[in-house]
């Protein structure tokens, strides 16, 4: 049985990394951590190149987040036209 502080250590961590990668990555493209529903595309950098995913911007809070593509999903974007 572990000592309480190594599991309320243990918890807090856990909820802290579903917590940033719940602000990292959306389905839509809308700010996670704002909701702001306009941020500007960036390039993606390193290994977020061989993934199905958008990186943006949040213009408001300046969060950086990934919008995940899934495979049923149309790849073009038709929300310019
Ligand atoms: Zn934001």
């Amino acid at each position: 049985m572990l000592p309480l502080v190594i599991r309320v250590v243990g918890v807090l961590l856990i909820v802290g990394i579903l917590v940033a990668i719940y602000r990292k990555f959306s389905f839509r493209k809308r700010c996670p951590a704002c909701g702001y529903d306009d941020p500007n595309r960036v390039p993606r950098r390193g290994i977020y190149k061989q993934l199905p995913v958008k990186a943006y911007v949040c213009t408001r809070c300046r969060n950086h987040f990934y919008k995940v593509q899934l495979l049923t999903e149309d790849p073009y974007d038709h929300s310019l036209v």
